[in-house]
């Protein structure tokens, strides 16, 4: 299996970038992002607990968060790969990754880190947040969203450093651009 974990702040285009690779590659994609967006649309009791988390910029508790990515892990049969998008944030979650994984034979093949300017994306957001509504992409969610992901997420990178499947990918440019670095790094594995 194919297994990438795509990485960086909110608003790194992440989500887009998953799009044309579980296109071009046949993956199936788990964006813990969506995951959690659709539990509340359905007003599930997970629903419910994570729109607090989510409304307030927090993160969800890690010990649900890996429940949740390994149950979604293992209804997925007979895949080609897996992009991990959302997911992890936290050491934790990196950690609980690894372990899941190795249970089960797989191991992430690359994570890609897509770094994109703090102004940058501020602006990013804040014009998802105009134009789909979505609740936490405001002014103020967005700058305690960006400082959890300096103090939670970010040292991530040194832990996939570490691990040896580390990547940077210019996250400023265009879609195609970036897109086409993404390719490069994924056809260098
Ligand atoms: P991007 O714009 O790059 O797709 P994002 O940070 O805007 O990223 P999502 O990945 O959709 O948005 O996540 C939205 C929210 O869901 C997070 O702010 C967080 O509250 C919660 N969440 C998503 N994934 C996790 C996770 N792995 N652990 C804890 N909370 C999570
Ligand atoms: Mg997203």
């Amino acid at each position: 299996m194919l297994n990438i974990v795509i990485f960086g702040a909110p608003g790194s285009g992440k989500g887009t970038q998953s799009a044309r690779i579980v296109e071009k590659y046949g993956l199936n994609h788990i964006s813990t992002g969506d995951v959690l967006r659709a539990e509340i649309k359905n007003g599930t009791e997970l629903g419910k607990t994570a729109k607090g988390y989510i409304d307030n910029g927090q993160l969800i508790p890690d010990a649900l968060m890996i429940d949740i990515l390994a149950s979604v892990f293992d209804s997925l049969k007979d895949s080609k790969g897996v992009i991990f998008d959302g997911f992890p944030r936290t050491i934790a979650q990196a950690d609980a990754l690894k372990a899941m994984l190795k249970e089960r034979g797989q191991e992430v093949s690359v994570m890609l880190d897509l770094e994109v300017p703090e102004d940058e994306l501020m602006t990013r957001l804040i014009k998802r947040g105009q134009e789909s509504g979505r609740a936490d992409d405001n002014e103020e969610t967005i700058k305690k969203r960006l400082v959890v992901y300096h103090s939670q997420t970010a040292p991530l990178i040194d832990w996939y450093k570490k691990d040896g499947t580390y990547r940077h990918i210019n996250g400023l440019g265009t879609m195609d651009g970036i897109f086409a670095d993404i390719c490069k790094a994924i056809e260098n594995i």
